[in-house]
């Protein structure tokens, strides 16, 4: 086990028990926001055979130079035809938008442009090459339109259907047991005691869970109590991927959850240098993957955001762009001073808005790692290196939450 590893150090050993995960077959209808498991050639050309971008005149553009050119009309080629029909010198044929050109055809005149009188329509504006949609000019058959990794929006869907998918592979997301514990928690709605308050942590796992692409399973939260961990963690393992934990890995004589793992799981990293983030843990509990993150709401958050979501990420192959995530990395211009600390890479609660052409950052006051409130006032988080300070005016990295 190594104690008090850099994040990225934390990340690194994490990634050697990957989140293990399957791929299923969907329509195309049922696959919005699944990930795309593999990457898809396209099966046509698109378009498939060059037609008109307009409703209007197929012609030959040279007939058209002089004002009120009048052609001879040879009929009428709508969308979906295979009709051949060749256009010759002097001729126009009307067509529909997304219709196929016909042969000698070099231009499109927009109907808008032309007055048809009994066989014969007089041009009266340009006749444009460029009205012509080229086949394969958007992709062409056997090139790849949809990377493996991505999150299905409906452009996507839409993009593998026009490809000729009426399934595709995507990943059945992970499923990730969710449990909270500690002797203090109550359910929210129930009438609390002395000493008690809501347990909050999973709520937010369950969502930052779900928006990485997985599907968390949430267990009744556990007491401070050896045995009912470890039935718990049994049944998570037989159950689930992976076992995300919060609350019970600090120094405490009723942090149970580290002792329960440095005892009967194995322990791979304790404490990473993370501000706020107090002293989660990664190991296996039955070979299944578990993170201990902290019980602070804020700190269990960050140490989600910091360490688990690289690992889903990295394990399930996601595009860095347009795979799950929920923050992107900026720059951004501190307002005021940010804190750094020695040893950790500091993580403060910020306000990130756009101002001239940059995007700058306040700091609120109170960043307490049981202040929940900071996370919902604030959009982002600093990534100050250790030892670091931010001044107002510092350009520093940052994390733009979603
Ligand atoms: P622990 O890491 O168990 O020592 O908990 C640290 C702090 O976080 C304590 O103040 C706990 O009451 C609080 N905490 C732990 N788990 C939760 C939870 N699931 N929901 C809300 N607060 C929690
Ligand atoms: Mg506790």
């Amino acid at each position: 086990m190594k104690v008090g590893v850099s994040v990225e150090q934390a990340i690194t050993l994490a990634n050697q028990n990957p989140l293990l995960f399957e791929t299923e077959i969907r329509n195309l209808s049922d696959s919005h926001n699944m990930v795309l498991a593999t990457s898809l050639e396209s099966k046509v050309d698109d378009p498939r055979f060059d037609n008109s971008a307009m409703d209007g005149w197929a012609v030959k553009e040279a007939d058209c130079i002089n004002p009120n050119s009048k052609l001879e009309i040879i009929g009428t080629i709508p969308a979906g035809s295979s009709e051949q029909i060749e256009v010759k010198q002097g001729q126009a044929c009307r067509i529909m938008t997304g219709a196929p050109i016909p042969l000698g055809a070099d231009s499109i005149v927009m109907i808008e442009d032309s007055v048809v009188e009994g066989e014969i329509v007089s041009i009266n504006g340009p006749a444009r090459p460029h009205f012509i949609r080229k086949q394969g000019e958007n992709i062409t058959k056997g090139e790849i339109g949809l990377e493996s990794g991505l999150k299905l929006k409906p452009s996507h869907i839409a993009m593998a259907a026009m490809m000729g998918y009426a399934k595709i592979p995507v990943i059945k997301p992970p499923k990730i047991a969710i449990i909270g514990t500690g002797d203090e928690l109550i359910e929210p709605g129930q009438p609390l005691k002395s000493g008690q308050i809501y347990e909050s942590n999973t709520t937010a796992l369950v969502g930052l869970v779900s928006e990485m692409g997985c599907e968390p399973v949430k267990f009744p939260f556990v007491t401070d109590d050896l045995n009912s961990l470890r039935n718990v963690f049994d049944l998570a393992a037989s159950q689930c991927d992976a076992i995300l934990t919060s609350g019970g890995v600090s120094m405490g004589e009723w942090d149970l959850v580290r002792r329960l793992m440095e005892e009967e799981g194995e322990v791979k990293f304790w404490k990473v240098l993370v501000k706020p983030g107090g002293p989660p843990l990664f190991g296996t509990w039955k070979n299944t993957p578990l993170f201990g993150l902290p019980g602070n709401p804020v700190s269990s958050q960050i140490v989600f955001l910091s360490i688990v979501v690289p690992w889903i990420s990295n394990s399930c192959g996601y595009d860095s762009i347009q795979g799950p995530k929920l923050f992107d990395k900026v720059k951004v211009k501190l307002l005021n001073a940010a804190k750094g600390t020695g040893n950790k890479i500091t993580l403060r609660r910020i306000q990130i808005r756009g101002q001239d052409d940059n995007l700058v950052a306040e700091v609120p006051e109170n960043q307490g790692s049981g202040n929940l409130r900071s996370m919902i006032d604030c959009n982002g988080l600093t990534l100050l290196p250790c030892g670091i300070d931010g001044k107002p005016g510092d350009i520093i990295d940052a994390l733009w939450l979603r």
